[in-house]
């Protein structure tokens, strides 16, 4: 694919239309590396988005919305999305292509990437424009280290982490140009059975400024219920770290970390959790964590800005009551 050179955000999944925190993000981000190398910001929207819903992208930031089509049934499907983005990235031919780093961000970033034979970094931390190409870091090791990559060829794929790029402010009454582009839905290979929704996912964890997670040492599903009151509380989501989820705890998708969800609220809460390197890496961005153990040698500690040594059957419910208190009086 020869490059046009421009820098592409990648909105997917019929949510455009009130744009949640990681797709302004992602748009914040987008325009601050147009801006920086003197290159066009375009915008590829996919899956189940009216045309209405794309020119609001116009308020944050879109010059150009490139609205891919797809006649799938399913908006999450990830091969049908790969192929309308595909077919946006071969009409604008640009040299980089965000997306977020979300499990259906993944999923399509790499098939993606795949098809345009393109190079394909996933969860970047940070991506910025060096003499006209993207440097690209993101964390290697479990989390210990950062590495930064500067992927050769015409087109790169990058999947960015929530809290990488800054929401743009929004401007009402800018008007994108709009380009309609569409795909056919490729064979499928994976058939839709049933859609299932999470409980206790008002508020998606990748989303949410509070999140608090248990770990091994909530004992059981019963202590969730405590966690998902303070969450109630805060507007915020419950995670986990994996122990819980291998035990049945919580659901899969509630998990924190290298093999879960990458998140980087406000404020996260650590209950119960002892801070392994494989955690760490998925809240280590977080702007304030709190710890939550009874152990005053846990290595959480290490890493938290604020921490509680006690039982969180104590801490918790103590907690969650005097906010209660503060919040209504
Ligand atoms: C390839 C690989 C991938 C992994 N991916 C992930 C991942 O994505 N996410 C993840 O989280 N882990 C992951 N792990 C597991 C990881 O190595 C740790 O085992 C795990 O994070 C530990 O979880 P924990 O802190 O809840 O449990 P523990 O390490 O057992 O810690 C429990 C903590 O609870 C405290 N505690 C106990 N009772 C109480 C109480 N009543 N009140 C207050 N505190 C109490 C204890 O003091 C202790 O610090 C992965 C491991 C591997 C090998």
């Amino acid at each position: 694919m020869a490059s046009s050179g421009g820098i592409m955000a990648c909105l997917l999944g019929g949510r455009v239309g009130d744009p949640p925190g990681t797709i302004l993000e992602l748009l914040g981000l987008g325009a601050g590396l147009a801006a920086s190398s003197g290159r066009q910001l375009q915008v590829a929207v996919a899956g189940g988005v009216t045309e209405e819903e794309a020119m609001r992208l116009g308020d944050h930031g879109a010059e150009v919305v490139y609205l891919a089509e797809t006649n799938a049934a399913d908006v999450d499907d990830a091969a049908s999305l790969a192929a309308a983005l595909k077919a946006a990235a071969e009409e604008a031919r640009p040299a980089v292509i965000l997306l977020g780093h979300t499990p259906l961000g993944q999923d399509v970033g790499v098939r993606l990437g795949f098809s345009l034979s393109a190079a394909t970094v996933t969860d970047a931390v940070k991506v910025e424009m060096r003499d006209g190409r993207p440097l690209i870091t993101k964390p290697v090791y479990g989390g210990n280290a950062l590495a930064t990559f500067a992927p050769r060829g015409e087109a790169v794929v990058i999947t960015v982490r929530a809290g990488a790029g800054t929401a743009p402010e929004a401007m009402a009454g800018r008007e994108p140009e709009l380009i309609r582009v569409s795909a056919e839905n490729p064979a499928a290979h994976v058939r839709l059975v049933d859609r299932v929704r999470e409980e206790g996912e008002e508020v998606r964890l990748e989303e949410a400024r509070f999140v608090v997670s248990g770990g091994r040492g909530m004992g059981g599903p019963e202590g969730f219920e405590a966690l998902r009151q303070l969450a109630r509380l805060l507007k915020g989501a419950v995670g986990a770290s994996r122990p819980p989820v291998d035990a049945g705890w919580f659901p899969s998708t509630a998990q924190v970390g290298i093999t879960g969800r990458i998140v980087s609220p406000e404020v996260y809460m650590a209950v119960a959790i002892s801070g392994s390197s494989q955690h760490l890496s998925g809240m280590g961005d977080s702007r304030v964590i709190v710890a939550v153990n009874k152990d005053p040698e846990a290595y959480i500690f290490k890493v938290s800005d604020f921490g509680v040594v006690g039982e969180w059957q104590q801490v918790v419910p103590a907690f969650t009551a005097r906010l209660r208190e503060l919040m209504e009086g």
